[in-house]
């Protein structure tokens, strides 16, 4: 579904992508990890188009990524992105936040809209929480609104950039338990996190970054029982 190959990105001198080539399934869900400003975030945000590359190349269903216009709003759509601060619209409803792109992107009638947004909201456990603004809610319960607004646009896949790095530790089960949910439901899910538990339960692949390059792309299993280079070594005795 999502295929990268060859890509590599620089930000002045600096090569933050190095060659990188990664290939998500359809219905997958691959897990990176890597120390901080490996190039984590820059790969995500290359999938949909938030940063460019420099050379390679990004396939979205076979074809390449388009560049800008409508193309570029479609994709966006297509690959929705839940990151780590929630980004939702303070002065309006949880259901409006939820509704709002359905609206202005999808062209879909108010009524419409918020019947979606309402069952999103209900799978996310707020429906009791639709009318109610964002400052009314917990961190976990804001970042569910932002997957709910990110399933409203029905993606093809889901990249999450620590969707749970700001919350407080008694919130961040919540959320995972909703990626989870989202995993088994056969959702295609890139997701950035330092959650090991989450990648041990829930990961197909996961992928080990450092300074720029994909290191290791394996299973979890052998990931964690056996990681082969020294860096992903290292990396893991400092994190578990
Ligand atoms: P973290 O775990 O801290 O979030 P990361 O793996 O997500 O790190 P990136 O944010 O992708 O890392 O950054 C990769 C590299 O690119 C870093 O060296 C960072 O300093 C650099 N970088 C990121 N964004 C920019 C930018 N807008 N301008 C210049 N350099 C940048
Ligand atoms: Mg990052």
């Amino acid at each position: 579904l999502i295929e990268l190959r060859d890509v590599n990105k620089y930000y002045g001198q600096s090569h933050v992508l190095q060659d990188v080539s990664l290939t998500v399934h359809r219905g997958e869900v691959v897990v990176v990890i890597g120390p901080s400003g490996s190039g984590k975030s820059t790969l995500c945000r290359t999938v949909n188009r938030l940063e460019t590359v420099q050379s390679g190349s990004i396939l979205l269903d076979g074809e390449p990524l388009p560049d800008e216009g409508r193309g570029l709003a479609r994709l966006r759509t297509e690959v929705g992105m839940v990151f780590q601060s929630f980004n939702l619209f303070a002065h309006k409803t949880v259901l409006q936040n939820v509704s709002l792109a359905q609206i202005k992107v999808r062209g879909r009638k108010r009524e419409d809209a918020d019947r979606r947004s309402r069952e999103l909201l209900d799978r996310v456990g707020l429906a009791p929480q639709a009318d109610k603004y964002p400052a009314q809610l917990s961190g976990g319960q804001q970042q569910r609104v932002a997957i709910a607004r990110a399933l409203a646009m029905d993606p093809k896949a889901l990249l999450f950039d620590e969707p749970t790095s700001a919350l407080d530790p008694e919130m961040i089960n919540e959320v995972l338990d909703v990626m989870k949910q989202l995993a088994e439901s056969g959702m295609t899910m890139v997701v950035v996190t330092h959650e090991m538990g989450f990648a041990r339960s829930a990961a197909d692949r996961v992928v080990f970054m450092d300074g720029g390059r994909i290191v290791e792309d394996r299973t979890p299993e052998e990931f964690f029982t056996a990681p082969e280079s020294e860096r992903a070594k290292d990396f893991l005795s400092k994190i578990l």
